[in-house]
């Protein structure tokens, strides 16, 4: 059995400790608390020894998967290893001491400084506001101003919002919660915005347009210049949604491509490390015409999340105009490599050259036959993590049943890419002869398959004896 197998409640012994206070000095102390702040019953704790202790929490840090611990190939997130030496740069007392409240110390307005003119350079933009905390957080700023830009027009009647279907489940989500209607626009058979469709679509009530490119689907949008055109000239705005801004650094630029308003989750492109929902940092960048407008907006409080824009400059600084380009490159050369490597065995409904992800639609051969159900996607992710791999993003985006997520980043050495590659290719051999070991996959796991309606509808979030 596994310590873990054991939960720390298990082990109490009444009476145990891992710890010996001194006596009070005086049993005035103990009077010195007030009457209605004093315990009057038993904190109901486990009772173990000081190891007891370590060993639980080591076992259970020894139990979560990060991109520190193994690859970690989750697409539409960009789980890059992060270099050590911007989390000292940020974990510096000059820095980790600065109260909120310390107002206009000149050091630190000189680094969101140095961060904004370095971000302008890589894209394009003439200003960035750091205060959302977040992409979505920076999509909700972004169409803000979009929103204001129209109305300080005069121009009220623009409430739509087009949105293609490939796109991330914020944009849409971000464009409601600020007020706006999402027109969807769909995608042609080769995964890019089908201009056709999004004609028809274009009038005196656009507001504008959201759009990610690479799109979530890894693939460059090759007919933005003339969606641009398009756009601009109905009287709209385009925002670009810059999570995909990975493979693009120093090569071309969102604000060349003909967007006004774009965000960077400086989270995701440009270091820190950020599994589990945070921290992050969605800065929005704006063209000149809508600076104001920009930085008028309060959208969070003091300067925003400064770790983390501390990061990303510390991260640009140390790679430099060169190196980012490289990074860029590598991305994009990583994720075609394990796609050509895999497309015979993994369904490739796009063959088209990616940038920094790709998606596949299943297995080829998923092992289905007579009255034998096939392997499906999920099931391969599940297996991945008995191979010690955490699993690709799976059914998203929703352009296809089956969908496998992959993005290796700019961070990974061939041999990692080719080991990955073996494995992907054997659980596919697994598929095609036995699918049935892969659906109760992973085997080797603390926990194995949960029910997962069960556990979103009836999470047990302590523990209990019961149980
Ligand atoms: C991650 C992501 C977002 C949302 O960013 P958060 O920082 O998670 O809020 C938006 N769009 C795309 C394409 C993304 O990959």
């Amino acid at each position: 059995m596994k310590y873990y197998d054991k939960l720390i409640f298990e082990l109490s012994k009444p009476g145990r400790t891992g710890y010996s206070l001194p006596e009070p000095a005086s049993k005035d102390a103990l009077s010195a608390i007030p009457a209605g702040l004093r315990r009057e019953s038993d904190t109901c704790l486990p009772e173990v020894s000081e190891p007891d202790v370590v060993r639980h929490y080591t076992a259970l840090s020894q139990m979560n998967f990060g991109v520190d611990t193994g690859f970690y190939p989750l697409g539409s997130c960009t789980m890059k290893y992060n270099p050590k030496i911007n989390e000292e740069i940020a974990a510096m007392p000059a820095f980790s001491a600065v109260h909120p409240l310390q107002e206009d110390i000149p050091g630190i307005n000189e680094i969101i400084d140095g961060l904004d003119h370095a971000l302008c350079a890589i894209t394009g933009m003439d200003h960035f506001t750091f205060l959302p905390c977040a992409g979505a957080h920076g999509e909700l700023t972004g169409l803000m101003v979009m929103r204001e830009y129209h109305l300080r027009r005069g121009d009220t009647g623009r409430t739509k919002v087009i949105v293609p279907d490939s796109a991330h489940g914020t944009n849409p989500a971000s464009a409601a919660v600020c007020g706006l209607q999402v027109v969807e626009v769909k995608s042609g058979p080769d995964g890019l915005v089908d201009v056709e469709s999004l004609r028809p679509l274009l009038g005196d009530d656009i507001a504008g347009i959201m759009m990610t490119n690479p799109n979530t689907l890894g693939l460059f949008e090759r007919q933005i210049g003339e969606i641009a055109e398009l756009v601009h000239g109905c009287g709209g705005l385009l925002y670009y949604d810059g999570a995909n801004m990975n493979p693009l650094l120093g090569m071309v630029r969102p604000g060349d491509m003909g967007f006004d308003i774009m965000h960077l989750n400086l989270h995701k492109t440009f270091s820190t490390p950020h599994g589990g929902g945070g921290p992050g940092s969605g800065p929005v960048g704006v063209k000149a015409a809508l600076a104001d407008i920009a930085t008028s907006l309060k959208v969070s409080g003091f300067h925003g999340n400064f770790g983390v824009m501390l990061r990303a400059y510390a991260y640009i600084l140390s790679l430099g105009r060169q190196n980012i380009r490289l990074a860029g490159k590598l991305s994009v050369l990583g994720a075609n490599y394990i796609k050509e490597s895999l497309k015979d065995v993994y369904k490739l409904p796009i063959p088209s050259v990616c940038k920094h992800e790709f998606v596949f639609d299943g297995l080829v051969n998923d092992g289905a036959h007579d009255d034998v159900k096939g392997a499906t996607t999920l099931d391969v992710a599940k297996r991945l993590l008995d191979y010690g791999y955490h699993a690709p993003t799976i059914y998203f985006p929703l352009l296809f049943h089956q969908a496998i997520m992959i993005e290796p980043t700019e961070t990974e050495s061939r041999e990692t890419l080719d080991a990955f590659i073996d494995i992907m290719r054997k659980i596919a051999a697994e598929a095609a002869e036995n699918p049935a070991t892969l659906h109760d996959a992973p085997h080797t796991t603390p926990v194995s398959r949960p029910d997962e309606t069960l556990a979103a509808r009836h999470p047990v979030l302590k523990w209990q004896d019961s149980i």
